[in-house]
């Protein structure tokens, strides 16, 4: 399913792809450089190469590119097999990188309506006063994204599975209607944890994660990363990075790298607690809308099965209490972390009550509020089932479960 369709031909980019022994000490590890700036060379030709976005190898200044984040662009580049790759501060620095060099006064973008809080706020809130026109529509019904097409759409953006519902917006079809207006297709693949899910591979041109979830994995760093066609990223390099700032750490671009080493293990195993986890839920009195995208209950069950390679660890559910009463379960859990972020070794819960979570998705009309109203209920769990043994987070859910009289 990957362009490394040989498992072990994936693992071992994980280990090896952008690593190298270090030519003074022969260490088998590439240092970590923590410099702001490189002695550039004298020789003028040398200069104008540093300066070009065609020599990768090169650096100036670690604003503009640095020689640990080109290791792990190099390594995530082997992994979603793409041209080129730009690292950056966090997820949200990739997504602004990519927007503002994109798009500019007088385009339209349409995105996905259930998407991460701080790009729907940048979507509907920010791009607006600079000019540019979003639609944010639901992106799992095909006529929704059609309708919403404008001769002035330069970009479709789509987030799947979304944060934080799960939803699953089919790749190939959106990437179809993206290419027959003469837009791009961009996917925030972050909640697939990349092993999962190979947008291009369905014809979507630039991949976006946030590099703080699952790639790095271990709930220590910040980073981002945006993969795609070289000539878009060096404009993205320069626009979005050099001259918007959302350039990533030298020590955290290091500390994603080696959390990539165990990407296939760790996802292998969020997938296989999540499909326990979900079952065990949905086995449960007083639970309702358990939501994993490997369970045939899903919605789109049959889109996920098409384009995703497991399922990853992010599941959503509700139980049928009162809004206080889903905090008294909160409190009792013990092993499980109320936290947000995702796609950690430890397991971490976040309730979303409804009210708060309309609050938050400032562009749903009344009839996007309807919608989700019914789908929701009071609020949502959305979980992000870690690495401890599946016996063991069942144990906690199970005890929190009886705490507020649920559970059988
Ligand atoms: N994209 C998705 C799908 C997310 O879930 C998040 C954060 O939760 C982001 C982007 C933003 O990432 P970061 O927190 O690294 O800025």
């Amino acid at each position: 399913m990957k362009k490394y369709s040989n498992h072990i031909d994936f693992a071992t980019m994980c280990v090896h792809a952008g690593e190298g022994v270090d030519p003074q000490t022969k260490a088998l590890r590439r240092p970590i450089h923590m410099a702001n700036s490189y002695e550039l060379p004298t020789d003028i030709e040398e200069l104008l190469e540093v300066f070009s976005w065609d020599h990768l190898d090169k650096f100036q200044y670690t604003r503009e590119h640095s020689a640990t984040p080109r290791c792990l662009e190099e390594r995530l580049m082997a992994l979603e097999g793409s041209e080129d790759c730009v690292v950056t501060a966090s997820g949200m620095g990739a997504v602004a990188a990519l927007l503002f060099t994109l798009l500019k006064f007088g385009d339209h973008i349409v995105a996905s309506e259930i998407c991460y809080t701080g790009t729907q706020k940048l979507m509907s809130v920010h791009l607006p006063r600079f000019g540019i026109d979003a639609s944010m529509v639901d992106t799992t019904d095909l006529d929704a994204v059609r309708a919403a097409i404008r001769p002035e759409t330069k970009l479709i953006f789509v987030e799947t599975p979304g944060n934080p519902l799960v939803t699953i917006s089919d790749i190939a079809a959106i990437a179809g209607i993206a290419h027959e207006a003469g837009a791009l297709l961009a996917v925030d693949s972050t909640w697939s944890g990349l092993i999962s899910q190979s947008p291009m591979q369905y014809g979507a041109d630039i991949i976006i994660h946030s590099a703080t979830k699952y790639l790095n994995g271990h709930g220590d760093a910040l980073g981002g990363a945006i993969m795609g066609p070289h000539k878009l990223l060096a404009d993205v390099r320069e626009y979005g990075i050099v001259h918007l700032g959302a350039c990533i750490s030298p020590f955290n671009a290091w500390l994603i790298m080696r959390g990539l080493v165990t990407l296939p293990l760790r996802m292998k195993q969020h997938a296989l607690n999540a499909q326990k986890i979900t079952e065990f839920l949905a086995s449960q009195k007083g639970v309702f809308r358990v939501h994993y995208p490997g369970h045939p209950d899903h919605p789109q069950h049959a889109v996920a099965q098409k384009q995703m390679a497991g399922f990853s660890g992010m599941l959503n559910f509700s139980l049928n209490i009162d809004l206080l009463k889903n905090f008294e379960f909160i409190k009792a859990l013990k092993l499980i972390r109320h936290a947000v972020s995702l796609g950690h070794d430890q397991s971490l819960i976040l309730f979303i009550p409804t009210v708060f979570f309309f609050e938050d998705m400032v562009q749903f009309d009344e009839d996007q509020k309807e919608k989700y109203s019914q789908l929701m209920g009071d609020g949502v769990y959305r979980f992000s089932v870690g690495l401890e043994s599946p016996e063991a987070i069942i144990e906690d859910l199970s005890q929190a479960l009886k705490a507020v009289g649920m559970g059988n």
